[in-house]
């Protein structure tokens, strides 16, 4: 079916599985597991297109099983606050939609193959972390699907560079000569607007033959407006409650506009303000692909009047003055397009990009020539997820991420560092690293999560002097270098062990 390979998404960002669409079917089927939105979307754009050209009505199953590593309230209510969203977007456009909350463990197996059976195409997300790919791959392996999946992911195509960019300067000087190519191929701001196939009112859930079981997880629009309820309903670890961060794509676009009609513009000088939270605090909506790093730059763009032209000419790597935006809006695009696409290159290119082996030689070297040093202070798991450390800004810090879900990203980076300097190895601090964070972080879990903690142990830096024990020629930083350098008066009575008592109430 040729007239189905032309695309307005680029080939680039599409990847086919299987045979090929034979076009037989009631309905084009996208199946939403990482961008969890209906705003620049690539994927859905494809399905969109899909569905006009074969003039069939379109699908969309946006899923969430309750057997995951890490699973909890706090992460379930995030996506089901997303998942209501989504079903709001699409109950008001032309796609049909069905929205799966798996009630107990197991539930949810056979969905997908059960609503393929009578897809005529079937679009599904290409994501490089966490369960997503695994789980899609095995679904079309195991039952013989085809499926186009499709990178929504960052400014960068996944598939544009073809090695591992191990320092920020690399990828930039990779960025400063590819990124425009891509910056003018965005993905529609509404796709669901292109949808010109009759409505999908056909698709109910009854009428898709859904077995017991599949039914039982089927949410409705009325049951999706309680978020708090539903995540309550399932077996996941409830000790970990809701973050202070709401989900969904109407929230990620409010904390957006706040950010670029107010904070943007201190980025620079007040992001490591303990007090006044100045970053976007985007990150959990980036995670969750509640809003799409497209949209933020489209907004940024809108504001100051951007376009890819005002792009300097053969940058070199420089993290400022090749975007041709004021030094704000730079600073913020080299944490958002650089810093955070370095991690999504590096779990695309690299199947273990978890794994303490991914470290460059230098920092497994040096932390192995300290293995033995002396460690005067040890923690356990539970001591440092409990905050009882003798440190009380690192407590301050651990509360704040069991507590609200988040850290302050300054807090995080000694964060990490003090669990090295306070594990047996380097390789057990990493898997507590991983462990906490992942619990708890609403951002957890994400290529930037492995970014963010390896980056504590080497990985993105270079050796620095002097050498010292424990960390060897790993970055230092120490709580007492933090606290004259940022005041942290105000944060350290926000979590202190008082307020949090307060907080359990
Ligand atoms: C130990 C440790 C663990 C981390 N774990 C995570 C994690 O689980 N998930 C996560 O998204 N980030 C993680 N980071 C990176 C960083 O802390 C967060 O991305 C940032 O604090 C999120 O806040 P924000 O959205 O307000 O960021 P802003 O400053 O507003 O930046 C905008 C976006 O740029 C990206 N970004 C910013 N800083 C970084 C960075 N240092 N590395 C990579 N991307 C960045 C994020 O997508 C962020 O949302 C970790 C850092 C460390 C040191």
């Amino acid at each position: 079916m040729s007239h189905l390979e032309d695309s307005s998404v680029p080939a680039i960002r599409r990847r086919m599985v299987g045979q090929g669409f034979n076009g037989d079917g009631r309905y084009v089927l996208y199946w939403m597991t990482a961008f969890r939105r209906t705003r620049f979307n690539f994927a859905l754009q494809r399905a969109v297109e899909l569905a006009n050209r074969l003039s069939k009505p379109l699908l969309v199953l946006e899923a969430l099983r309750c057997d995951y590593r890490w699973a909890s309230v706090r992460h379930h209510q995030f996506i089901i606050e997303g998942m209501a969203a989504n079903a709001v977007a699409l109950e008001a456009s032309r796609a049909g939609w069905l929205t799966f909350l798996e009630p107990r463990p197991g539930c949810g197996r056979g969905l997908l193959a059960q609503l393929a059976k009578s897809a005529c195409a079937i679009v599904a997300d290409e994501a490089p972390v966490f369960f997503l790919a695994r789980m899609v791959e095995a679904t079309y392996e195991r039952h013989g699907l085809a499926m186009e999946l499709v990178d929504s992911n960052g400014l960068l195509p996944l598939r544009a560079a073809s090695k591992v960019f191990s320092r920020a300067y690399d990828l930039r000087r990779f960025l400063h000569k590819n990124l425009a190519a891509h910056l003018v191929e965005m993905p529609h701001p509404d796709p669901l607007d292109d949808l010109q196939v009759p409505s999908s009112e056909t698709l109910s859930a009854e009428s898709l033959r859904l077995g017991e079981s599949h039914l039982e997880g089927v949410c409705s629009l009325a049951a999706l407006r309680n978020p708090a309820a539903l995540a309550s309903s399932v077996p996941v670890n409830a000790s970990c409650g809701a973050g202070v961060v709401a989900g969904g794509a109407f929230a990620a676009r409010r904390l957006l506009d706040d950010f670029v009609s107010g904070r943007l513009d201190r980025y620079v000088v007040e992001r490591n303000n303990l007090d006044r939270r100045q970053t976007s605090e985007i990150s959990p909506h980036l995670h969750y692909g509640h809003i799409s790093v497209h949209e933020v730059l489209a907004a940024i763009a809108d504001r100051e009047k951007w376009s890819p032209l005002h792009i300097a000419p053969g940058g070199k790597g420089q993290r400022l003055g090749w975007w041709g935006m004021n030094e704000a809006c730079e600073t913020f695009l080299d944490q958002l397009v650089t810093w955070r696409e370095l991690g999504f290159n590096m779990a695309w290119q690299n199947p273990d990009y978890a794994c303490y082996s991914t470290l460059p030689a230098w920092a497994q070297q040096t932390m192995a020539d300290h293995q033995n040093d002396e460690r005067e202070t040890l923690y356990s798991l539970s001591e440092l997820d409990e905050a009882r450390t003798g440190d009380e800004l690192w407590n301050a810090a651990q509360r704040e991420l069991r507590r609200d879900g988040r850290i302050h990203n300054y807090l995080r980076m000694l964060w990490g560092k003090k669990i090295l300097e306070w594990s047996p190895t380097p390789q057990v601090a990493a898997e507590v690293m991983i462990e906490l964070n992942n619990r708890y972080a609403l951002d957890g879990r994400d290529p930037n999560s492995y970014s963010g903690i390896y980056w504590c142990l080497g990985r993105y830096d270079r050796a620095w002097g002097p050498e010292r024990p424990i960390f060897g020629k790993i970055r230092y930083m120490s709580s007492a270098n933090t606290r004259r350098k940022l005041r942290v008066g105000g944060y350290l009575a926000r979590y202190s062990e008082t307020a949090q008592r307060g907080a359990n109430l």
